[in-house]
């Protein structure tokens, strides 16, 4: 297991992923507190000025956003939990999704993050240290979040995995399948890289007539030429809450638009 996601923290994909997270947790917990389960947890905060940052990917996108004009609404709401770690200004510390849904939750709400790395789920444990409405699980997110759903009415799962192994777009889509089969009002949220589109369309007909309404947002930051390269990214969202297309519109807009190069493009669909 050789991911880290200091890596790539704060870069555009996560971006994309937390504002569209941030904006689908206040949304479905407009009706009564939410329970939010997140198969790949991370460790939660990452502190951009260290080693693990060497990758340099947050200054092509938390650091412009934090520093952009013009931000929409719901980028700006991503950018003030940014500011809110960091109250001298910059962006040294970046939320993991982690610190994003707890914090966003309403009283009542619950944050369950499930993490396989022992030293990336001490790093988690840590992170949440103080907030009475999260926790940290060792385990496999995949085997374990159907079991744990099954316990509440309505979760909002997060299933956000490396995609360093072949078989990881196959449980995300049988993960995502399984948990809104058991309950109609549950949604779940996908985030998957953008690389060649033969990938990401196998990875969609998994879904197509198995998983319920879908809506499908890619930010594409470039035509997708280099499949060696993360061209853009998508979230996947199986049973998405009313509004959440004119949300992912504007947040994978504002990615490809504020961060993309020539060719770059949102696409928001759905099926
Ligand atoms: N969701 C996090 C965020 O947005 O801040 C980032 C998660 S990162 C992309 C993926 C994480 O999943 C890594 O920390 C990795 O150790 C962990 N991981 C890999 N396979 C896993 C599995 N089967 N179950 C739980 N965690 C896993």
């Amino acid at each position: 297991m050789n991911y880290r996601h200091s890596f790539h923290a704060g870069n555009f994909a996560d971006l994309v992923k937390h504002a569209l997270v941030l904006w689908l947790v206040k949304a479905r917990q407009a009706a009564g507190p939410l329970t939010v389960f997140d198969t790949h947890a991370g460790a939660g905060l990452y502190d951009l000025s260290g080693d693990g940052a060497r990758s340099k990917e947050a200054e092509a996108g938390v650091a412009r956003l934090m520093s952009a004009d013009g931000r929409t609404p719901l980028m700006d709401a991503l950018a003030a939990e940014v500011a809110a770690l960091n109250p001298d200004g910059g962006a040294r510390f970046y939320p993991g999704s982690p610190l994003l849904i707890a914090d966003a939750l309403t009283p009542g709400g619950r944050y369950v993050g499930f993490e396989l790395n022992p030293p990336v789920l001490a790093m988690l444990a840590e992170a949440l240290t103080g907030r009475a409405n999260a926790e940290a699980r060792e385990g496999d997110g995949y085997a374990a979040v159907g079991a744990a759903a099954a316990k509440v009415r309505g979760p909002l799962v997060l299933i956000d995995p490396p995609f360093e192994k072949p078989d990881d777009y196959i449980r995300s889509a049988e993960t995502a399948i399984s948990v809104v089969r058991r309950d109609r009002t549950a949604t779940v949220a996908i985030w998957t890289p953008l690389k060649d589109l033969e990938t990401f369309d196998g990875f969609i007909r998994r879904l197509q007539g198995k998983a319920g309404s879908t809506l499908v947002a890619e930010a594409r930051l470039r035509p997708l030429t280099n499949p060696m390269k993360m061209n853009g990214c998508a979230m996947v969202v199986v049973n998405p809450p009313a509004g959440a297309e004119a949300a992912a519109t504007e947040i994978c807009g504002w990615v490809a638009g504020a961060l993309g190069e020539a060719g770059g493009r949102a696409e928001v669909w759905t099926f």
